[in-house]
């Protein structure tokens, strides 16, 4: 059943306060210490908080113990919580996890829900998704080079994989892999598999090192080569051969999750720009906010701000209602479009603050480097505009 307007806002303004009380006060901590292992013990506690507030991985249904909330109204909680790094972190509702809880809510077995899916909403391990390989675009899946061969009731894997985020610490990851390399339908080919990290042959080869993503364990890209990596048949996700069919199911709630997330971070920069603007004095009794350039970047920035938030609520709608498939513009547009809106935004909050937003005094240099791969991850700006106009025109090729 869906949850009330009343207990929705309900919801978001706890979820607010916490923020508020709980996160953003500490944020200087996280910019003093650099390892994730560091940070660990604050963010458990931080989490223990949550879990005894009821709203720990708010995202999953109610039957696999979450809030039971739509797209639309999920979109909202993950704007409040992106406004300070680790607030999706510390409610478990972080990438790649929350994308892989959904994979495992949505084609995992009995024994795949036991083993991986219940310790992962549990918040008790982390995980990772293994599909980019170095040798090959990852523009087009359709290439890729690591083979899962069948022998017995086994899978080999052998392949080399980077950018598979928080690997390192993870506990198992959900590798896409060619299972059927001679298929005529090449949408056929691939499987996914969940390999547990500690299986022989899953080789962490490195963190790379990744601009604005200097760190490790959760925060951190990692490269991996499967070298004989053997797993048992019971790890295959769905059926062998449904590894796009899956990867499309997860990639328009995922894109949502995104968007929204751009917009908690832009509103985080955007109130840093006003107030530095109505702060910062450039000749006696006059401050930057009376600047017609400083005008401009913030009503151009509401405009777009609030311009993109009414786009991903309308595509979230749409999914809610008619799945992801019926939503395929709006996904793809919302993508490259709130990517774009993002640098936009951080560039002119970090010009505004001249010198100031070039150091690491505040939040808004390490947001601006971690945030320039927002127009590559998840599909490149230009991959998502020719779909755009792809999916435009044939209606009128008709
Ligand atoms: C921070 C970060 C985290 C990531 N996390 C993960 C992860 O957890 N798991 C995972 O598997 N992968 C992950 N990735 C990889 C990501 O999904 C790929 O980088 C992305 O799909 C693009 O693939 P590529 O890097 O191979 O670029 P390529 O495919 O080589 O493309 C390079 C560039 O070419 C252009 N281009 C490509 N195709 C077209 C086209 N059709 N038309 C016009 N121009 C085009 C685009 O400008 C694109 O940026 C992550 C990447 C980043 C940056």
């Amino acid at each position: 059943m869906a949850i009330s307007d009343k207990d929705f806002q309900d919801i978001k303004d706890r979820i607010a306060k916490f923020v508020q009380q709980e996160l953003l006060g500490n944020e200087k901590q996280f910019q003093a210490k650099h390892t994730f292992a560091d940070h660990l013990p604050y963010l458990e506690e931080k989490r223990n908080q949550v879990r005894e507030m009821g709203l720990f991985t708010p995202q999953i249904p109610k039957e696999y113990g979450g809030l039971g909330l739509s797209l639309h109204q999920l979109g909202q909680i993950y704007e409040i919580l992106a406004s300070t790094f680790y607030g999706l972190y510390v409610f478990n509702c972080q990438a790649p996890d929350a994308g892989n809880m959904e994979i495992l809510m949505d084609h995992g077995t009995d024994y795949q829900k036991e083993t991986f899916l219940k310790p992962l909403i549990a918040g008790k391990i982390r995980s990772c998704f293994s599909m980019t390989e170095p040798e090959f675009a990852g523009s087009n899946p359709l290439m890729m080079g690591t083979i899962a061969k069948k022998e017995g009731s086994n899978y080999i894997i052998n392949g080399h994989k980077w950018f598979t985020s928080s690997a390192e610490g993870a506990n198992f990851a959900i590798a896409m892999v060619v299972t059927d390399p001679d298929n005529p339908n090449p949408y056929l080919r691939a499987s996914q598999i969940i390999v547990p990290t500690d299986t022989e042959g899953f080789n962490f080869i490195r963190n790379i090192s990744v601009m604005g993503d200097e760190g490790d364990g959760w925060n951190a890209h990692a490269e991996i080569r499967y070298e004989n990596c053997t797993v048992p048949e019971e790890n295959v996700l769905g059926t062998p051969g449904a590894g796009f069919k899956i990867a499309q199911d997860r990639l328009g709630p995922g894109r949502i999750h995104h968007c929204m997330r751009w917009i908690g971070e832009c509103e985080r920069a955007f109130d840093m720009m006003c107030e530095r603007a109505v702060s910062r004095e450039i000749a006696p009794g006059k401050t930057l906010a009376s600047k017609q350039t400083i005008q401009n970047w913030i009503a151009d920035s509401r405009a777009e701000i609030n311009a993109s938030r009414l786009m991903v609520l309308d595509a979230a709608s749409k999914i809610d209602k008619s799945g992801a498939a019926s939503a395929k513009i709006e996904i793809s547009t919302i993508k490259f479009f709130v990517a774009q809106v993002l640098q936009n935004v951080l560039d002119r909050a970090v010009q505004t603050h001249g010198a100031l937003g070039m150091t690491d005094d505040t939040f808004l240099a390490s947001l601006w480097r971690h945030e320039r791969s927002a127009r590559i991850y998840d599909g490149a700006d230009e991959v998502h505009r020719s779909r755009v106009a792809r999916e435009i025109l044939k209606e009128y090729s008709k």
